[in-house]
């Protein structure tokens, strides 16, 4: 079966070998009778398949022991209100806006917290990161919160900051959502990470959480019980129902990304397919990316033809060629290709190839 590449932002494209293996284990799977979809979330053969969802993940990305692995729901939204209920004891907590999604996270912190803004590139029109040297941090927060890429405004850290030589102890929170598992985590700089699987994991519905131990168990006692990271952690992730069916399509997933390789060889691609797609915009006299090269994301790449005017044509013949969903966010407007694990560099040259022809036809 031919499929066309499929440049959606999230929920976002899955691995053809995934979804053919999950169509094939659908009814039966590995001879238990049963679809993982009407399996008790407590029996072994779930059991068998969350244990080694968590084992690959924790292989793929080499997260530390004192790491948990938390398997949650409610998405990076959720989180925004779910972070600060566990790690903020009510009192100060920074953040750092770089563009539409740190933003609300900030804004949702307020709600439970004392949420500070620390730097924003809003009046560059979210196209840089601040220097960390700008960031007016606070002595006495309780985190900081940062968003590692800017799934909108396609920003992204190539490195994560280091609070301590910032003069910081605060432990740094990150919203990883639309760029984990593309480029590997310092964990040595991070307390906490989160993100929703939709974009790079798998369906939505799954929100990943790794937790460093010592931060469990500070959670302000209106924290619902089910996002209380201690309860969740101390349950193995089965104080509730966890979602089993889309960490059953995670670990599908998992095993691909080890099968390509691993997080270095994924991150090679990743690279090659960001450069050839920032080169093309950036040769072409034509289309326009408006975010720093230093902190261009490599997962969603916002572009801008010369003309709106074009704008519906040019979407119109992406469709006929069987590219899909590359319409830009309405905040942002103008295109954006986003170009995860999932899409391969082929995925990429057919776009650039149209991009091309596109070009050449109207300038
Ligand atoms: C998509 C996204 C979210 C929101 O995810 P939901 O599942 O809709 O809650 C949050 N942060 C980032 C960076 C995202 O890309």
């Amino acid at each position: 079966m031919n499929r066309p590449y499929n440049f959606s932002a999230g929920p976002a494209a899955l691995p053809q070998p995934v979804l053919e293996r999950a169509a094939a284990e659908m009814l039966d799977w590995h001879g238990s009778g049963m679809s993982v979809m009407e399996m008790s979330h407590r029996g072994k053969e779930f059991g068998a398949i969350i244990a080694q969802a968590e084992a690959d993940l924790r292989e793929l990305l080499a997260v530390p022991p004192q790491f948990r692995i938390l398997f949650m729901q409610g998405g990076g939204i959720a989180e925004n209100a779910i972070v600060p209920l566990n790690l903020s004891r009510g009192a100060r907590a920074d953040y750092l806006v770089t563009g539409a999604w740190s933003q609300k996270s900030l804004k949702e912190a307020r709600r439970y917290c004392e949420a500070q803004l620390v730097a924003s590139n809003e009046t560059d029109g979210h196209t840089r990161i601040p220097a960390p040297a700008e960031w007016k941090l606070g002595a006495d927060a309780s985190y900081l919160h940062l968003c590692t890429n800017e799934t909108i405004h396609g920003v992204e850290f190539q490195e994560l900051p280091d609070l301590e030589a910032l003069g910081s102890n605060a432990p740094l929170v990150i919203d990883c959502s639309s760029n984990i598992l593309s480029r590997p985590i310092d964990w040595s700089r991070v307390g906490l990470a989160y993100g929703g699987a939709q974009k790079n994991i798998g369906p939505a519905g799954l929100t990943l959480v790794f937790v460093r131990e010592d931060l469990l168990g500070r959670a302000l006692p209106i924290c619902p019980s089910a996002f209380d990271y201690k309860t969740v952690a101390d349950n193995g992730s089965m104080y509730n129902t966890p979602p089993t069916y889309a960490i059953y399509i995670a670990g599908l997933v998992f095993q691909w990304l080890k099968d390509q390789g691993g997080i270095a060889a994924i991150e090679r691609r990743n690279v090659e397919k960001a450069e050839l797609l920032y080169d093309f915009i950036d040769g072409s006299g034509w289309y326009a990316n408006k975010v720093e090269p230093s902190c261009r994301s490599r997962m969603n790449v916002p572009f801008f033809l010369p003309d709106d005017r074009l704008n519906e044509d040019f979407l119109a013949g992406a469709k006929a060629r069987g590219l899909l969903q590359l319409k830009g966010h309405k905040s942002v407007g103008g295109m954006r290709a986003s170009i995860y694990n999932a899409m391969p560099t082929e995925g990429v040259r057919a776009l650039v190839d149209y991009m091309r022809e596109f070009a050449t036809r109207h300038g």
